[in-house]
Parts: C-alpha cells; structure tokens; sequence
C-alpha cells in the first residue's frame, strides 16, 4: 500500500511523519507549497506538483484541510489522478451530510471513500496515537489498517459513511464542556494566588484529571496559546453540532454558550490562537467582577 496525505498542518504534518516511519508514505501535498516542500525533504519522499499528481501516484490518499468546502475543494482537484480501487480516507472533521456528499462523488468513478475524523490533537498526531472513528465500508475499513496502525493507537468502525463524523460530533460538544470547566477552575485558582504548577499536578492526579488539563493547563496560566487546535476550527465543529441539534429540535448549553464565547475571542483577533484561549475570557470575568452577561 502507498499513501499520499494532503494538508500538512498540524495535524497532516504528524501523520505523514508516522506513515513514513511504518513505510507507507509515498507523496505529500500542501495548498501552500513551501510546507510540502520542507516535509519531503524531510523525509525523502515527492512533494507533488497538484492534488491529482498525488491522487495518481497513491493507492490511499489521506486529507486533512480545515472546513468542509476545503475537502470537495481537494476531492475535486483529486479527480483526474483518482481511478476505481484507490481509497480516499478524510480525517478533518466536517459535517456528516459532507461527507456523504464527497462520498457519493467520488462513487461514480469507482473510489472508495472512509470519513475517519481523529481525536488526541497535535501532540497525538505527532506521537502516532491518535483515535480514529471510522465511516464507511467495513472490509475497506480492514484493508486500510496498517495505515490507521501507523498513524494512530485505535481505529474503530462505527458503521457507515457519515458515522464516524457523528462520533466526532460527540466528542466536539464534550470537548467545548472540558474547555470550559478547565479553563474557569484554573482562572479561578489563579486569582485565588495558589501555585498553579501544584494545583495542576495535584489536580491531575484524582477524578478531575484530564488531558486537556494536563497538556494545556501549564501554557495556559503562562499566557501562552499557541495551537494545537485552533480556536476558530472548533467555533466550525460547534456550528456543524449545532445544526445536527437544530434537526433534533434541540439547544445544548455548553454549545450555545461555547459558541458564544468562541465568537468573542475571534472578534478580539483570537481565532487562530489554541481552544485555551478561552482561558482569556474568563480571566475577564475575575477582573471585571463578572458583570458582563455570560
Ligand atoms: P491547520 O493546522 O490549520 O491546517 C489546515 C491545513 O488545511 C493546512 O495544510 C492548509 O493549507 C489546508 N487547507 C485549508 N484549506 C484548504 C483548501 N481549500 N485547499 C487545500 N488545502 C487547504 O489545521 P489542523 O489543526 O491540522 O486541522 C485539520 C483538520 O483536522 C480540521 O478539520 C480540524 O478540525 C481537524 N482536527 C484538528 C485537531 C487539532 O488538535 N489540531 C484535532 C482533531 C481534528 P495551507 O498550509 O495552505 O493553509
């Protein structure tokens, strides 16, 4: 099997790294070429001209761009170098009915499509321990996982096309209430002058700990919000959750309220900064004495 990835963000960059290291990887391709250009290198493996270049040098093609209209961007750009028995694996995190639709295009010239969004961030694609949740056809699925091996410590088939991004859907809403509650404790804890490197190791360690707290806590309380996962791409998860709720008749508080403060921070200039960002808002709160609504 080769695979080619398209996208080398923060999370393409990481898998690409680990599908070379199992041997897989044959091509890399990038929107903004400097960045394809320096992972090939890297790596010794081809930078490729275009989207269909890539599309026709590999057997699998693994996309992570950001939104959905940037992967049937991709998938358009693909289409003359894709051909029947290559399988394109998504793993951005977009709206279900996108993923039908990409799925549904790229099925009228014999390619096999698996949604297959990831959690475990930055760091998980770099250490190659990502979790996939996976949509599609089964035994696609199965032939498809040494690569998921190599770039990740699971892979689950969820059923079909679209599931996986509802599973992911999941996981986005109970991400937002993790950001929320860390980042208004640590506020809390800050303003309340304890030793934030204590509280953090002491907190990790019984029933509140978790690893948004353990890998964002310290950055943080320094004021350091580099990404990781950008602010502005979870507003996007949220607004995909909020139209699935929207269908069930439903509104989530700690969606609303996360959008809400999202769209804030991203007026403030914010949106590229990490999700922990949100930390800036609570912070607020402390010194305005929470007199703004929330
Ligand atoms: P990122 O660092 O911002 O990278 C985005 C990548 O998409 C870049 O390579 C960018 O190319 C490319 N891109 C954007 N629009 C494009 C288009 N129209 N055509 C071609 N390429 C395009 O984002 P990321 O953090 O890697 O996230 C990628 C996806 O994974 C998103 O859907 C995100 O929600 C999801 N995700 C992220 C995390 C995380 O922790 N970061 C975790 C799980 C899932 P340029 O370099 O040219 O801009």
């Amino acid at each position: 099997m080769n695979v080619g990835v398209i996208g080398m963000g923060a999370m393409g960059t990481g898998m690409a790294r680990n599908l070379h290291k199992a041997g897989l990887l044959q091509a890399v391709w990038n929107r903004t070429p400097d960045k394809a250009q320096a992972i090939a290198g890297e790596l010794g493996v081809e930078a490729a001209a275009d989207p269909a270049a890539l599309a026709s040098a590999c057997d699998v093609i693994v996309t992570c761009v950001s939104r959905d209209e940037d992967v049937l961007a991709v998938m358009d750009a693909m289409a003359s170098g894709l051909a029947s028995g290559k399988t394109v694996v998504d793993t951005s995190t977009i709206a279900v009915d996108t993923a039908k639709q990409a799925a549904a295009k790229l099925a009228t010239s014999g390619v096999e499509f698996l949604d297959a969004p990831v959690s475990g961030g930055k760091e998980g694609a770099q250490n190659g321990q990502l979790v996939f949740m996976v949509g599609g056809d089964a035994d696609v699925f199965q032939r498809l996982q040494p690569a998921f091996d190599a770039m990740g410590k699971s892979a689950t088939h969820m059923g079909e096309v679209g599931s996986g991004q509802a599973t992911k859907a999941v996981n986005q809403i109970m991400v937002a209430g993790i950001n929320q509650a860390v980042t208004e404790a640590l506020a809390f804890g800050q303003t309340s002058g304890l030793d934030m490197d204590k509280v953090i190791e002491v907190v990790s360690g019984g029933a509140a700990g978790n690893w948004f707290l353990q890998m964002r806590g310290p950055t943080m309380v320094n004021d350091t919000f580099e990404p990781g996962f950008k602010l502005g791409l979870h507003h996007k998860d949220l607004t995909i959750c909020r139209q699935m709720l929207d269908n069930m008749g439903v509104a989530l508080p700690v969606v609303e309220m996360t959008l809400k403060h999202y769209e804030r921070l991203m007026e403030a200039g914010y949106g590229e900064e990490d999700i922990s960002a949100l930390y800036r808002d609570k912070r607020e709160l402390f010194r305005t004495g929470n007199k703004r609504s929330l």
